[in-house]
C-alpha cells in the first residue's frame, strides 16, 4: 500500500478510488511528540473503540469518514481534505485549559467549551480565533468555523449520553474534520483514549492517555477496560 501520510499515532495509505486505511499504531506520544513508548496492543485496542464511536454518531445522522473496520487495527475511511484545526470540546475543566486560565481544576463546565486550535506541533497548537483562521487561509469561511462547532457540540451530546451509561465521564476531547469529494463536511481522524478524556464515573480514576502523560502507570490495561465499556465483551 502507498503511504500517504503518517501521523504521530497513525499511518495513512491509499485505498480504492476515494477510500484511504488508517492503520492505528502501538506508538503513544505526548507534549506534542517529545515523550514517546510503544504500547503492544495500543494500536487494535483504539481501533476497535473508535469504530463503534464513529459508528454510534453516523447511526445519529452525524456525517464522518468511517465505513468499515478491519481486524485488529484498520480503518477503511473517505479520503478527506483533512483542515489543520483542531476543535476541542469539553465538559470539565482541566488540562491545558487550568494551565492557561484561572479555571478551577474539574469545575463543571455547563455549557460545555469548545475551543479551536492550530494544529501544529511547531507552534504547540495554538488557540484560534475566527480571524486567524481566515488570516492563515485555515478556512474560507467563518461559517465553517460555525459549522465545526456545531457538529462538535452534537458529537459531545451524543459521546457524553452513551458513555454515561457505561460509567464513563466524557471530560473533553478532540475532533479533526476534513471535506470529502463532494464537498461535505466530515468529522475525522479517531475517537479514542489517545483524542479524549475518560474519567470512571463511580471512582473517578483516570481511564485515558493521561496515565501516559502523567506517569501514572497501567495505561493498557484502563485502555482495555474502556474498550470493554465502549466495545462490550
Ligand atoms: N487533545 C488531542 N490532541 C492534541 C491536544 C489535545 O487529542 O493535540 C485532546 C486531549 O487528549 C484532551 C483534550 O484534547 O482530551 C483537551 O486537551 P488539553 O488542551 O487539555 O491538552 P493537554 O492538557 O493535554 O495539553
Amino acid at each position: 500500500m502507498k503511504e500517504i501520510y503518517r501521523g504521530k499515532a497513525k499511518t495513512l495509505y491509499e485505498g480504492e478510488k476515494d477510500t484511504a486505511v488508517m492503520v492505528f499504531r502501538d506508538e503513544l506520544t505526548a507534549g506534542d511528540g517529545a515523550k514517546r513508548a510503544e504500547k503492544r496492543e495500543k494500536g487494535s485496542i483504539n481501533a476497535e473503540i473508535s469504530a463503534v464511536l464513529m459508528q454510534l454518531l453516523e447511526r445519529h445522522g452525524i456525517k464522518t469518514h468511517f465505513i468499515s473496520f478491519q481486524p485488529p487495527n484498520r480503518h477503511v475511511v473517505k479520503r478527506l481534505r483533512i483542515l489543520p484545526v483542531e476543535v476541542i470540546v469539553r465538559n470539565i475543566a482541566t488540562g491545558s485549559l487550568v494551565r492557561r486560565y484561572p479555571f478551577e481544576e474539574g469545575r463543571k463546565l455547563e455549557p460545555p467549551v469548545v475551543e479551536f486550535c492550530l494544529k501544529s506541533d511547531e507552534y504547540h497548537d495554538p488557540m484560534l480565533n475566527e480571524d486567524i483562521a481566515l488570516a492563515l487561509g485555515l478556512v474560507e469561511s467563518v461559517e465553517e468555523l460555525r459549522e465545526m462547532r456545531r457538529i462538535a457540540l452534537e458529537v459531545n451530546r451524543v459521546l457524553r449520553e452513551f458513555l454515561r451509561e457505561k460509567g464513563i465521564v466524557l471530560v473533553d476531547f478532540k475532533l479533526e474534520f476534513g471535506y470529502d469529494a463532494e464537498g461535505n463536511l466530515l468529522v475525522g481522524d479517531e475517537i479514542t483514549p489517545d483524542t479524549c478524556r475518560f474519567w470512571d464515573a463511580s471512582t473517578g480514576e483516570v481511564m485515558d492517555k493521561d496515565r501516559f502523560r502523567r506517569d501514572m502507570g497501567e495505561v493498557i490495561e484502563y485502555y482495555r477496560e474502556v474498550r470493554r465499556r465502549v466495545c462490550g465483551g
